[in-house]
């Protein structure tokens, strides 16, 4: 039996999950609320951890410590930055960088956090099995980018494709790599694409995607559950 932390940044993207996995049991820890599920032979912990790189470090942390859990995955929404990117595909991180992580005046590349590193690779087991989910869906592997800032400019966006050779943008993935690194857990990064700056403007605004994309993510992350033992 493997205990598993599920973390979500916003409550649509948790709320797609619990649909399609019931909880036994809630506890509080601060004001997080984390949900105990039984999946297969599993125990699941999901968790709202709020948006930004400083709450999801933070609800990585007390995940680990807390509810002692063996794995760490990552569902939510994100931003494509590549052409070949569109909304509802999906994109499992084979590594994450923090795109806005700068100490290039000592010399230091964009993006390098001394003692961690640049790029921190997700856990190869679970980017494996990861890789055997069949869904239908465009599925991509390769670079998260993750910052503290909402993507919306085609110029930024390409930016950070050129610098990073990353697939996407949001705001946490990274965040939980690097303490999910630090305390030597193994982690995943899976994300559903919810806004484009390649992709022309259509009726559906970005909260509409989000539920789409939510939900797109959430299927996905209940066949990986099943192969994870
Ligand atoms: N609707 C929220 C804000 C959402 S912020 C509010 O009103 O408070 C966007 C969230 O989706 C973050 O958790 C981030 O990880 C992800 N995301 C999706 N598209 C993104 C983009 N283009 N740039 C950065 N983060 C993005």
């Amino acid at each position: 039996m493997k205990k598993i932390g599920i973390i979500f940044a916003m409550k649509e993207e948790l709320e797609k999950t619990l649909e399609k996995i019931t909880y036994i049991k809630k506890h509080k820890v601060y004001e997080l609320v984390i949900y105990e599920c039984k999946y297969n032979d599993n125990k699941c912990y999901l968790v709202e951890s709020g948006i930004g790189k400083v709450n999801a470090a933070r609800t990585t942390q007390l995940l680990i410590t807390k509810m002692n859990v063996d794995c760490i995955l990552n569902i939510g929404v994100a931003g494509s930055i590549s052409k070949e990117v569109k909304k509802c595909d999906i994109v499992i991180a084979n590594n994450l960088v923090q795109h806005d992580f700068d100490l290039t005046s000592f010399n230091h590349e964009k993006g390098l956090i001394p003692n961690v590193g640049k790029n921190i690779p997700c856990d190869e087991k679970m980017l494996s099995l990861a890789q055997k989910v069949k869904l239908d869906a465009k599925v991509f592997v390769g670079t998260i980018a993750s910052g503290d800032i909402f993507i919306t400019e085609e110029k930024m966006a390409s930016k950070i494709h050129n610098k990073f050779n990353a697939l996407c943008v949001e705001m946490e993935g990274a965040a939980i790599a690097q303490v999910s690194y630090l305390c030597n857990i193994p982690f995943i990064i899976i994300r559903s694409i919810s806004d484009s700056p390649y992709e022309e403007n259509n009726e559906l605004t970005f909260d509409e995607f989000l539920k789409i994309s939510s939900d797109m993510v959430a299927k996905f992350v209940v066949q990986l559950l099943k192969k994870i033992k």
